[in-house]
């Protein structure tokens, strides 16, 4: 061998080498980035950079599979999902002590069917006179997911399916306060995909999450993309992360009931929306503004569909006992104490007592009531008169602080569904329904548990997690074009 093939040879390595480390890390090799294996680890670590490096090789081991294998890995977590749902939803009520058992249960249960999963992947393709251009979607790589603890298991089982659907590995920060059964989930979704499929960390997750691991995930350079799930601060941190960042931030969900609205209808749709899993939903109903002339029709029928009204002494002390001053500028914020609680326990606190079997509470407030403008969480809805339909729609746009996430209206006059819909602007627009019909709930459409407003993807797909490639072919293969002569 001549000394220049030689040389070849040791550039061509070189250079595959740096391309290597270029695609496992988007940049400059960096430390962190070892070969060792972390097979039999099942996904749970407690080193940020063994979590991304563990994911990278599940990435890189997932690149060589086909659509076949993703489609078994699915299989998987839905499987676990739905059969393990209430051992897991029992053990996440027992952890986070918010919410209510038989909707933990059934959200997992819910995740696990109905996630977008690899029948979402679709290709477009554009022909004519200059031949075949194929548009397809690329996985970003690793994906970290920063996931809430008003559904810890259930938003990681509706990432991982979407995000591997699309081809991706993910790294999991989980809620501090739900990361047992975060990590016991995951722990299972691995065993099972290593066992099956031969693939192991495809979900890593960090066991002792802290804002620094957080942090440091957003930072490192083996993330391609981000997903946070959660309230205004980690939306905030992720949109200043410097990465593509699809960010699904909190909500204030507003209703409207006109004088054209089924006031019976409206009323069950309100209680099944604010009271399911104790209101800890992002998209559930959290305040109501009815017009003047049917106000009491709606007070009345929310009676006779089984919540509990309660006087302006008892919301008061409800009032008092159930929102707190937080932070420098001593905002209004939702008390621990009660956040996610059942009905009874607030209505303890508000000086009544109602059965167990009592759902969701209510009440006529001011709209200078806290409940009003705070993400309560608690299946406490207050009601605020006002004179007309668009007092209404423009008290709804104000108290949703433009988060443009979810709004609701019970009407049958469709020039005032329109009209709210325009002012409103929301992700999810529901019509008569609960608000889980605007997730295919009793609706149609699909499901996820990452709804992105701040950044524009709105209920999250496969493809959220996808980067588009163009693969063109010139002046051929457009085989209905005529023969050249
Ligand atoms: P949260 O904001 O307290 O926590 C969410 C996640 O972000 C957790 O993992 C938490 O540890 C992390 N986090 C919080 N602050 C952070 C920071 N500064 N930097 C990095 N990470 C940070 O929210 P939560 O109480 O767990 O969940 C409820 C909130 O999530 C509500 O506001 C709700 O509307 C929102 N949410 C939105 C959606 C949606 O699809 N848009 C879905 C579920 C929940």
């Amino acid at each position: 061998m001549s000394n220049l093939s030689l040389n070849e040879n040791l550039i061509r390595q070189v250079v595959s080498q740096v391309l290597a480390e270029v695609t496992r890390g988007g940049g400059v090799a960096a430390s962190s980035y070892t070969t060792s294996s972390y097979a039999g680890r099942h996904g749970v670590f407690t080193d940020v950079d063994q979590a991304v490096n563990a994911a990278r090789d599940a990435f890189e081991q997932l690149s060589q599979r086909g659509m076949e294998d993703r489609r078994k890995i699915i299989e998987i977590i839905r499987r676990i999902s739905v059969s393990q749902c209430v051992e897991l939803g029992t053990m996440e009520m027992n952890e986070t002590k918010i919410g209510r058992l038989v909707h933990k249960i059934e959200k997992l249960k819910t995740l696990g069917e109905k996630t977008p999963g690899v029948e979402f992947m679709k290709s477009e393709c554009f022909s004519g006179d200059h031949g075949l251009a194929v548009i397809e979607h690329a996985p970003f790589g690793v994906v970290l997911a920063i996931t809430p603890v008003t559904h810890s298991l259930p938003t990681i089982t509706g990432n991982a399916v979407s995000m591997i659907a699309a081809g991706n590995a993910v790294v999991v920060n989980p809620h501090p306060s739900g990361k047992k059964v975060a990590v016991e989930g995951v722990r299972r979704f691995n065993e099972a995909i290593k066992r099956e499929v031969g693939i192991d960390n495809l979900i890593s997750i960090i066991a002792e999450p802290t804002l620094d691991t957080a942090n440091a995930l957003f930072a490192h350079r083996g993330i391609n993309m981000i997903c946070v799930t959660g309230g205004p601060a980690v939306a905030r941190a992720a949109l200043r992360s410097g990465k593509k960042a699809v960010v699904a931030g909190p909500g204030n969900p507003p209703v409207v009931v006109d004088e054209t609205a089924d006031f019976d209808r409206a009323a069950r749709a309100m209680i099944t929306g604010a009271a399911y899993d104790n209101n800890l939903l992002c998209i559930a109903e959290k305040e109501v503004f009815v017009v003047d002339s049917v106000f009491d029709k709606v007070m009345q029928a929310m009676e006779r569909a089984g919540a509990i009204r309660l006087n302006s002494g008892e919301v008061d002390r409800l009032t008092k006992a159930a929102i707190v001053k937080v932070g420098d500028d001593k905002h209004d914020a939702p008390c621990k104490d009660f956040l996610g609680q059942d009905a009874a326990v607030l209505a303890k606190a508000a000086g009544k007592s109602v059965s167990d079997k009592c759902e969701l509470i209510f009440g006529e407030v001011d709209e200078s009531n806290p409940f009003v403008p705070v993400e309560q969480m608690m299946p406490f809805l207050p009601f605020v008169r006002v004179r007309t339909f668009e007092e209404a729609v423009a008290k709804a746009k104000h108290y949703e602080h433009g988060f443009r996430h979810t709004s609701i209206i019970h009407s049958h006059n469709v020039k005032h569904m329109t009209y709210m819909g325009r002012v409103l602007d929301t992700t999810l627009y529901v019509k008569n329904g609960p608000c889980m019909a605007a997730l295919g709930l009793g609706g149609e459409g699909y499901l996820s548990f990452s709804i992105a407003g701040p950044t524009g993807e709105g209920v999250t797909t496969p493809l959220t997690f996808t980067r588009e490639r163009r693969c063109s072919m010139i002046d051929d293969l457009w085989i209905l074009g005529k023969p050249k002569s």
